[in-house]
């Protein structure tokens, strides 16, 4: 699939690694039936630039390249208090000489401090122009849409960008990467049986999965929600994958059972912690010395742990985990996912 007819902005100096995963893969095994478990390696998209980066960044590198070939000169976007995509939109924002805006919409009422840590004080350190919160349920867009006609009104030019960077624009980030994954296994003759990937706003789930299909690449990808179950997520990842194929318009069409997800792990609610997720968190920091995060890869690696340890993922199974990211929020919950 060709993307070199779409504005880019390059954020990253180099490939991602695909690193091993030998000590927790071995901690894993043990609390397996029969004492066997999936070899899992992680895809470090934790190590993407806009440091500290993550799935944003790839999104990013196409939205901004399109705002800028659209003349913007402000980027709005919306998110929960603790939002990576936010965080990431701004430094993009920085980087470009742009100005930025945020809708924050309170997903847990009461949640939004503007003096919290994690990547809520990197939105002020950053320098964000101005921050409007909203309570939970509110139409995002509609939001967004009266930000920018503020901007308008003032003389600028406003380019908005919706919740976690996911649309068919901000999806070619992930097709990006799946091309990018095809040279690495090519070039390194490795072999994975499955890809495990979070699923939330649905871009890099919806993205990854338009970009195996486009490029033939034969290997299941199994998305963990991180705020809804798969009869929700799903027809999200679906629409977003096609909206994505369909931008590239190389006539693909999307088998809705390509679409797989499981549910459950990020319960009680997006966002709020729960056992399973300060497991992981604690069993890869101390096997691997690899950081994930307490709202998503947290409860993304808590999904790959439960689903080996009920033997839904094979004994021996090569299994590639994307790591999105995620770092700041792990300063906001620091007691929690020392677990008390
Ligand atoms: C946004 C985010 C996700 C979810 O990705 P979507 O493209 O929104 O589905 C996963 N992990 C981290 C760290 C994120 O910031």
């Amino acid at each position: 699939m060709d993307l070199s007819r779409f504005p880019r902005r390059r954020y990253s100096a180099a490939p991602t690694p695909i690193d091993p995963a030998p000590r927790f893969s071995a901690a894993l095994a043990a609390t397996c039936p029969g004492g066997r478990g999936p070899e899992v390696w992680i895809k470090r998209d934790d190590m993407l630039g806009l440091f500290p980066g993550g799935n944003k960044t790839r999104k990013l590198e196409f939205l901004a390249g399109e705002a800028l070939a659209q003349g913007a000169d402000t980027l709005i976007t919306c998110g929960a208090p603790q939002s990576n995509h936010c965080r990431i939109t701004l430094a993009a924002a920085v980087r470009e000489g742009l100005r930025c805006r945020f809708i924050i919409e309170e997903r847990v009422p009461g949640s939004y401090s503007p003096t919290a840590s994690g990547n809520n004080f990197m939105f002020r350190l950053l320098g964000v122009d101005a921050i409007t919160v909203v309570p939970a349920g509110s139409d995002m867009l509609a939001a967004m849409q009266q930000e920018a006609a503020q901007v308008r009104a003032a003389g600028g030019r406003p380019y908005i960008i919706p919740g976690g960077g996911s649309n068919a624009v901000g999806g070619l980030g992930y097709v990006a990467c799946a091309q990018e994954l095809q040279q690495q296994f090519f070039d390194s003759g490795q072999r994975f049986d499955r890809v495990v990937v979070g699923s939330g706003s649905s871009g890099t789930h919806g993205g990854l999965l338009a970009g195996f299909l486009g490029n033939r690449i034969d290997i299941p990808i199994l998305g963990i929600g991180v705020s809804r179950d798969p009869p929700d997520q799903e027809p999200l990842v679906h629409r977003e994958a096609q909206a994505v194929a369909d931008l590239l318009d190389v006539g693909l069409h999307i088998p809705r059972e390509a679409v797989r997800s499981v549910g459950g792990y990020w319960r009680p609610k997006y966002s709020v912690p729960n056992p399973m997720m300060v497991e992981a968190v604690q069993m890869l920091a101390r096997t691997e010395a690899i950081l994930l995060d307490p709202v998503y890869t947290g409860k993304i690696m808590a999904g790959l742990i439960g689903l080996a340890r009920a033997g839904e993922l094979a004994p021996g199974e090569r299994v590639l985990f994307l790591h999105t990211g995620g770092l700041p929020s792990l300063h906001a919950y620091e007691e929690v996912v020392l677990g008390g």
